[in-house]
C-alpha cells in the first residue's frame, strides 16, 4: 500500500479507503468481536447488513433494528464510523435515528428508480454520506440515475460501489465484473469516488486478492470487503467472507500503485509508448475506413446483381481465419471475435445503406 491521502465521503484517508465488516450483523458478540479485530487494520468504515435483501424467503433476512445498536456500540469501542444498507425510507429513518455514520444502497435497490427516489426524498436536508452500489443488471444509466437522484436530494458526499453484475451464464465469478461499466462511470462522473466490492464479485474468498488488485490497478479509490470473526459459520455469504486477520494479509499482499508518474525517466518512457499507441490508433482508423469503402463497393455489386448482403459461409470463414491469426499473434480469441463482429455489423449497415439509398434514388426518379 502507499500513502496518497485525500478525502473520501468527507473522511481524510489514504488509499485504499477500506470498508469492512460482516455481510450481516448476527449477534452483539459477532459484531463487536469482528469490529475489535478489524480495528487492528487500516479500516475506515465498518459495515454490516441489518435488513438483508435475500433471494429466497427462508434465508436469513437480517437481524433488524437491534443490529443498529450493536453497530453503534462497536463504533464507540473502536472509534471507527459505521455503515448499513438501506432499502427504503423506514430503514433511512431508523439508521439516522441510531446515529449511523454512512448509508449504502444495495444492488437490488439501485435497480428500482421508485425506491431510490423514496430514499432520496427521505434524505432531504440530511447531511449523511451515501454509497451507491451498481444495479444487479449491467445498466450504467440506472447506476448514474441513482447517483443523480441522491445528489439532487442535497447529499454532498456520495461514492459508487462496483459489486459486479448478475448473469445467467455460469462464470468463475458470482457476479461478473464487467470492468468497462465502472470505468465508463468514472469517465462520466470524475468526482464520485469509486470503490470495489470484490466479495460480491467473487463469491469465494480465494479470488478476493486478484480482483482487489485489478481494482487498485484501475485506480479505484477503495474497497469494501466482507469479514466475519468466524466466516464459515456466517448466516449469509459464508464462502466469500474472511477473518479480519486474513483481511490484514490481503492488504499486505496488495500493491497500491501511484496514479501520478513522479519519476521523469518513467514518465518519458510511458509518453514515448503512448505516442506510438496514438499513432497506431489513427492507423487503425485509416484501415477501418478503407475496409468500409471496400464493403460499400461490394454492396454496390451485390445490389446490381441482386445478391443478399449476408453470406453466412463467407462470414464463418472470416471469423475462423481472423481468430486463428489472432491466436498466432497472442490475441485473445474472444476479443478477436468481438472485434470482427463489430466490424462486420458495421459493414452490413454500410452495405444496407448503399442498397437502400439506391432504392430511394430509383423511387425518386420514378416519381
Ligand atoms: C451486501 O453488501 O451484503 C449486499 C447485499 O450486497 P449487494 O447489494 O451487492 O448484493
Ligand atoms: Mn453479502
Amino acid at each position: 500500500m502507499n500513502n496518497e491521502s485525500k478525502t473520501i465521503l468527507g473522511y481524510p484517508v489514504t488509499r485504499p479507503f477500506l470498508v469492512s465488516g460482516p455481510c450481516g450483523a448476527e449477534s452483539e458478540e459477532q459484531v463487536m468481536q469482528t469490529a475489535i479485530e478489524l480495528a487492528k487494520h487500516p479500516v475506515n468504515l465498518i459495515r454490516a447488513g441489518i435488513w438483508k435483501p435475500r433471494t429466497r424467503p427462508n434465508s436469513f433476512q437480517g437481524i433488524g433494528d437491534i443490529g443498529l445498536q450493536w453497530l453503534k456500540q462497536a463504533s464507540v469501542v473502536t472509534g471507527i464510523p459505521v455503515t448499513v444498507e438501506v432499502s427504503n425510507s423506514k430503514h433511512v429513518e431508523a439508521a439516522l435515528k441510531a446515529g449511523i455514520d454512512v448509508l449504502w444502497i444495495g444492488a437490488r435497490t439501485t435497480v428500482n428508480p421508485f425506491t431510490v427516489q423514496e430514499i432520496a426524498d427521505s434524505l432531504h436536508g440530511v447531511d449523511v454520506p451515501v454509497m451507491i452500489k451498481n444495479p444487479v443488471n449491467p445498466d450504467l444509466e440506472l447506476w448514474i440515475g441513482a447517483i443523480e437522484r441522491i445528489g439532487k436530494a442535497g447529499i454532498k458526499h456520495i461514492a459508487a460501489i462496483h459489486r459486479g453484475f448478475s448473469s445467467y451464464e455460469k462464470t468463475i465469478y458470482r457476479n461478473r465484473p464487467n470492468w468497462e461499466i465502472p470505468i465508463e462511470l468514472k469517465r462520466r462522473m470524475r468526482d464520485i469516488p469509486l470503490l470495489c466490492d470484490p466479495s460480491h464479485i467473487c463469491g469465494k474468498r480465494e479470488l478476493l486478492l486478484a480482483v482487489s488488485q485489478i481494482a487498485m490497478d484501475l485506480n479505484y479509490d477503495g474497497l469494501m470487503i466482507e469479514s466475519h470473526i468466524h466466516p464459515d459459520q456466517a448466516l449469509s455469504d459464508a464462502k466469500q467472507q474472511i477473518t479480519p486477520s486474513q483481511l490484514g494479509e490481503l492488504l499486505g499482499d496488495l500493491i497500491c500503485r501511484s496514479h501520478s508518474i513522479d519519476d521523469i525517466l518513467t514518465l518519458r518512457m510511458i509518453e514515448g509508448l503512448r505516442e506510438k499507441m496514438d499513432k497506431l490508433d489513427f492507423d487503425m482508423l485509416d484501415l477501418i475506413a478503407k475496409r468500409m469503402d471496400i464493403a460499400k463497393a461490394i454492396g454496390q455489386y451485390k445490389k446490381e446483381n441482386n445478391i443478399t448482403i449476408l453470406q453466412a459461409e463467407r462470414w464463418d470463414e472470416i471469423v475462423q481465419s481472423r481468430m486463428q491469426t489472432g491466436l498466432e499473434k497472442q490475441l485473445d480469441k474472444g476479443f478477436v471475435k468481438k472485434l470482427f463482429e463489430l466490424i462486420h455489423q458495421e459493414s452490413i449497415t454500410q452495405q444496407a445503406e448503399v442498397m437502400n439509398k439506391k432504392v430511394d434514388v430509383e423511387v425518386r426518379n420514378n416519381q
